[in-house]
């Protein structure tokens, strides 16, 4: 059930000293009919991995594989693969429902097929009333559903979107991730989303690939990319996290700064010896007293988010953390710079990391 397979892909820009590896050994299977979202920092080759399955580039090395057969070579107009920019490229002088009719009409489709077609699309992407239009008298929400629309519009087995919303403002931009992902579960096409924004991930796939420095790092659901980051990278770019460094002997993590402790998660870390365990932090509760169990700590700072008050403090060796705390309803946490507390959290919520 893989839609695209990608075997051990090589990337290399150039020649000689002026190359770049944008790839490096990166494998992978996309799912068919699944949300998957390419996550990473600008420049770690996600583009470059799109490219490599619409035929855009081919690879140094490796190989690119469609519902099971090799595509490494196709031309990209021979692959059922349909991409959508961030610039949605629309043709200006074209009406809406030409744009959308134009890869049927390029393909030599009848007429009635096309029209038929176009109206559908529409009516997916709710632009009905907005058929004659030009591109111009529509706004930039609009124009992104156009070009979806024209993306959708030859039933692509795989549709690509690099980075399609981050033009968009925030408002404009959660309104059409709620609305790709309703064309996704209604078209059952297999999309593959490029965004830098870990939030997007998070909400929108079905599953996530992180990517640093043209290295595939981790691929996971939403909730064990969150839980269960593999390593340091994934943990702080992937949402908040706060790292401790301490000693591990079976399931007992000693904490440079204090206590010891039991953890839940050692999957892929050391055994025993020295290690570096992310935390993060909603999942610290904190205590004004400074009696009982728990790791001492002194109030560095506190910023009021709203819904959240952030809260810096100091561990007894001076590693500082947040703690993310609800606001009360009176906003006032309670808890100054200089406030003596405790901190607490669950075995679970401590993951500790490989070495790397
Ligand atoms: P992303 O989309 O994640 O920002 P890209 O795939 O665009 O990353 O780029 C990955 C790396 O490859 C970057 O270092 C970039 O500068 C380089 N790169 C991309 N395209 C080319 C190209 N046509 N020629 C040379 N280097 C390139
Ligand atoms: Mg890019």
């Amino acid at each position: 059930d893989t839609a695209v397979e990608v075997r051990d892909a090589r990337k290399v820009y150039g020649q000689g000293a002026g190359a770049v590896t944008a790839l490096d050994g990166v494998s992978l299977g996309i799912r068919k009919s699944e949300f998957f979202t390419l996550l990473g920092p600008s420049g770690c080759g996600k583009t470059t991995l799109l490219k490599l399955i619409a035929g855009f580039e081919s690879p140094t090395t490796g190989q690119i594989l469609l519902h099971g057969s090799d595509i490494t070579f196709d031309p990209p107009n021979l692959r059922p693969v349909n991409t959508v920019f961030q610039s949605y490229a629309l043709f200006p002088h074209l009406s809406v429902a030409d744009n959308i009719g134009f890869g049927l009409k390029m393909q030599g489709r009848p007429k009635s097929e096309i029209s038929e077609t176009v109206t559908r699309m529409l009516a997916l992407v709710r632009l009905d009333a907005m058929a004659d239009r030009k591109p111009g008298q529509l706004s930039g929400g609009q124009q992104q559903r156009v070009a979806l629309a024209r993306a959708l519009a030859p039933s692509p087995k795989v549709l690509l979107l690099d980075e399609p919303l981050s033009a968009l403002d925030l408002q404009l931009r959660k309104e059409m991730q709620i609305e790709l992902k309703r064309l996704q579960i209604e078209t059952g096409i297999t999309f593959v989303f490029v965004t830098h924004d870990q939030e997007e991930a998070l909400t929108m796939s079905d599953r996530i690939g992180v990517m640093q420095s043209g290295h595939l790092l981790q691929v996971g659901d939403p909730r064990t990319i969150y839980t269960r980051p593999a390593n340091r990278f994934v943990a702080s770019f992937i949402g908040e996290s706060n790292f401790l460094t301490g000693t591990v002997d079976g399931n007992v993590f000693t904490l440079d700064a204090g206590p010891r402790m039991e953890v839940g998660q050692t999957d892929g870390a050391p055994a025993t010896g020295k290690v570096t365990a992310a935390i993060r932090p909603e999942q610290i509760r904190i205590t004004s007293a400074t009696l009982g169990d728990g790791i001492p700590a002194t109030v560095t700072q506190t910023v009021y988010f709203g819904t959240d008050t952030h809260c810096r403090v100091a561990l007894a060796d001076g590693t500082e953390i947040t703690v993310r705390l609800q606001s009360p309803a009176s906003g006032d946490v309670g808890l100054h710079p200089g406030s003596e507390v405790t901190l607490k959290f669950e075995p679970g919520a401590l993951i500790l990391l490989p070495k790397a």
